[in-house]
């Protein structure tokens, strides 16, 4: 007899995970390295600990440890927003009329508003444990950049964070509240880096991207003593720290006997998904359960479903390490009308070999079906949700809808990554029905595309 699982589905504290789950450890075919873009070579921990913390490197290179111990620090300031609830959405499942059952694992109930802080907080942690003075970032929507900033006040270190030029102007809020934790924002492309009064030069009145941002914190960390720069998606140990959402939601399943026949996640460098799905990928390499894994990303940028698995720089002004990834091209930048996030031009390495190896799917959505997905699901379950997060919502209404039409009880699990108080200029546009689409052409994709570096 199963038990009547409750609307949500609380765990407690002594419930959030002691250690991280590293699923490279199950992986047989590993993520590539990073390579040095001078040498063509894989980093070095030295090298990467010119740009990263030390700690975060060795974390960064370890495909072989299963767990790694989450420090009791970090633990504490878990203790302050985690365990996060895994609601079962009753109230969704009965609107859609559907046999199929829907959980989401909501990482929405903190101040930065999305599951970015797992990860925030221990990137700070090292940082402090290092000794460094402070850290430098990108943001993009803004999510990351708050959570550094939360992160960073409560270690008491600096943090700069070099913010999208569109976003700094359409969200000002997001501004201010890294400004109340203590961070200084730059809009980026800036003229305070080499790198930004070039790209400046090179496309004047650019509204900026993810990838100029990352290339101008990157510049200021490694010019300044006492800094490291800090990254809040696509890499290794991002992923790692975002396992926590898999663990703790694994772990509430499993106290009612519940298994998710699918299982999606937004992916814009994958970290959420990364660590939603940790758990269970990781029964999948050994050959001990069977899921469906449904990475969800916007037509606008398509890494995994129109990209190219290569090396690529992570960044627009060719300074990072390469990754091996899915990736649309390091110049490619999401059409301006595009709102709804997830605009990184590449993608998790991890994430990109289980992909290129078969273990998950992908699929691409609109931005006007998202964020009428949003909608439904803010009236339907209350949440008004990230538009990030309404990606997987779509597509998990989808699923349930199918469901319907076969009869099929299926178990449905998603990430909703967190709340959309910001991108309320993008629900405007949506409600003012004035939202449009944009699918990239293939000679568009072409074009960026011809800017890969060759790597043999
Ligand atoms: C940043 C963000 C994402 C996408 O980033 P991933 O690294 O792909 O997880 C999704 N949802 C929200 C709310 C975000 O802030």
């Amino acid at each position: 007899m199963s038990k009547e699982v409750p609307y949500k589905i609380y765990l407690e504290e002594k419930d959030i995970p002691s250690s991280w789950y590293n699923v490279r450890s199950d992986m047989k075919q590993k993520p590539a390295p990073l390579l040095n873009p001078g040498t063509g070579k894989p980093m070095t921990a030295e090298e990467l600990g010119m740009v990263f913390c030390d700690e975060l490197v060795k974390q960064e290179l370890d495909d072989t440890s299963a767990y790694i111990e989450i420090p009791q620090e970090i633990r504490d300031f878990y203790k302050m927003y985690r365990p996060s609830p895994l609601v079962r959405a009753y109230c969704l499942e009965k609107k859609l009329g559907t046999p199929a059952k829907i959980y989401y694992k909501f990482e929405g109930n903190n101040t930065s508003g999305s599951h970015k802080l797992n990860s925030a907080i221990a990137q700070a942690y090292y940082a402090k444990k290092q000794g460094l003075k402070g850290v430098t970032t990108e943001t993009g929507a803004g999510q990351w950049g708050t959570a550094l900033s939360m992160a960073c006040a409560y270690f008491e270190m600096d943090c700069k964070v070099y913010m999208v030029k569109v976003s700094y102007e359409q969200k000002p809020f997001r501004r201010e509240v890294m400004r109340t934790y203590g961070a200084s924002v730059t809009p980026s492309p800036s003229d305070t880096t080499e790198i930004g009064r070039k790209i400046l030069a090179d496309h004047p009145g650019t509204t900026g991207s993810l990838g100029c941002a990352i290339s101008e914190a990157v510049e200021v960390a490694t010019h300044n003593e006492g800094y490291r720069y800090v990254l809040g998606s696509v890499l290794n140990q991002v992923l790692l720290h975002q396992s926590v959402i898999g663990l703790e939601a694994k772990a509430a399943l499993d106290k009612y006997d519940v298994k998710p026949d699918i299982i999606i996640g937004c992916a814009g460098g994958g970290s959420n998904l990364g660590g939603l799905i940790s758990p269970f990928m990781g029964q999948k390499l050994r050959g001990e359960a069977d899921y469906r894994i449904i990475a969800v990303e916007p037509a606008s940028c398509p890494s995994f479903t129109r990209g190219v698995f290569a090396y690529d720089f992570c960044d627009t002004g060719m300074i990072c390490p390469l990754a091996k990834m899915y990736t649309l091209g390091c110049d490619y930048i999401p059409a301006p009308n595009h709102a709804g996030g997830l605009r990184f031009h590449g993608m998790s390495s991890t994430l990109s070999q289980l992909y290129h190896d078969g273990y998950m799917e992908a699929t691409t959505v609109k931005q006007t079906e998202v964020f009428e997905a949003a909608e439904y699901f803010a009236r339907v379950e209350g949440i008004l949700p990230a538009p990030e997060s309404a990606h997987a919502i779509r597509v998990a209404i989808d699923e349930a809808k199918k469901c319907k039409e076969t009869g099929e009880e299926k178990t449905i699990l998603f990430g909703l990554t967190g709340t959309g108080y910001f991108d309320m200029v993008a629900y405007e546009k949506f409600n003012d029905g004035v939202m449009t689409d944009y699918i990239p052409t293939d000679e568009e994709l072409e074009e960026a595309r011809k800017k890969l570096p060759r790597i043999d």
